[in-house]
């Protein structure tokens, strides 16, 4: 939960240039168009056939079944191939920290999830543009409302396919492949150590009800912008 109040969040100039998450910072928010309040909030997308967890030799990352790719820090051996190997660029080396530097990135809130609560994030979202869930369900509502409203929004979910599938997608107004969101295959990102491990590399293979989140980014041209449920 954040620590600051509200008035800590008011200075727009964060929305000056686009961000991605750090060591610091585990999930941020862009501002995808200057004119019109459409926003995007970027953190680990929690892969199905997470490559961070095949590329770490020392097998630090678990996927658990609500969803959350996690990590053992006492593991962690500091390779940073794991930072390497994200197709999102999320895992961030704590760089200046002397001292046992971490990799750190958005757990999902797993400890929060194996207490039965929501993540934080979720919780906290005034608007409900954050839906947690079933991945399967969500997948359901998210065509659903694309099949209900087809000119309102993208009729791809975002993550639903790329690199195998990840726990957190989004249902947006328009494309985010390529723009917002960086444009990938279907196929499951390899890890870099893929190579040299000789043979032990395996996919992931992840449970079978998994746990998601869905954004909801909309821009609706004549009502203008909207986030949450309808
Ligand atoms: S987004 Fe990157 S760090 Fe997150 S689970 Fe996928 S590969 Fe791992
Ligand atoms: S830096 Fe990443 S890949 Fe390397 S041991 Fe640590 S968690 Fe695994
Ligand atoms: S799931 Fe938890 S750690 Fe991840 S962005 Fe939301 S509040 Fe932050």
């Amino acid at each position: 939960m954040p620590t600051q109040g509200p008035e800590a969040y008011e200075d727009d100039a964060v929305f000056d240039a686009p961000r991605r998450p750090d060591s610091t910072a585990l999930t941020v928010v862009n501002r995808l168009e200057a004119e019109r309040p459409f926003f995007l909030k970027a953190q680990c997308m929690h892969c199905d056939h997470p490559a961070c967890a095949s590329s770490c030799i020392v097998g630090a990352f678990t996927k658990e079944e609500s969803g959350a790719v996690v990590w053992d820090t006492s593991k962690c051996i500091g390779c940073r191939y794991c930072i390497v190997a994200c197709p999102f660029q999320v895992p961030a080396f704590e760089w200046g920290k002397a001292l046992e530097p971490r990799i750190m990135k958005c757990d999902f809130c797993a400890p929060r999830q194996r207490d039965g609560e929501l993540p934080a994030c979720v919780e906290r979202c005034p608007v409900e543009a954050l839906t947690f869930g079933p991945r399967d369900e969500l997948l359901r509502v998210a065509h659903e409302r694309i099949k209900r409203s087809p000119g309102k929004y993208n009729p791809r979910v975002y993550g639903e396919l790329e690199v195998g599938g990840t726990s957190w997608m989004y249902l947006s107004a328009r494309e985010l492949a390529g723009e917002a969101l960086p444009k990938l295959g279907t196929r499951p990102a390899p890890g870099v150590s893929e190579s040299i491990q000789h043979g032990i590399f395996a996919y992931f293979v992840p449970p079978v009800a998994l746990y998601s989140l869905l954004g909801f980014l909309m821009w609706d041209a004549k009502n203008g912008p909207r986030e949450g449920g309808e």
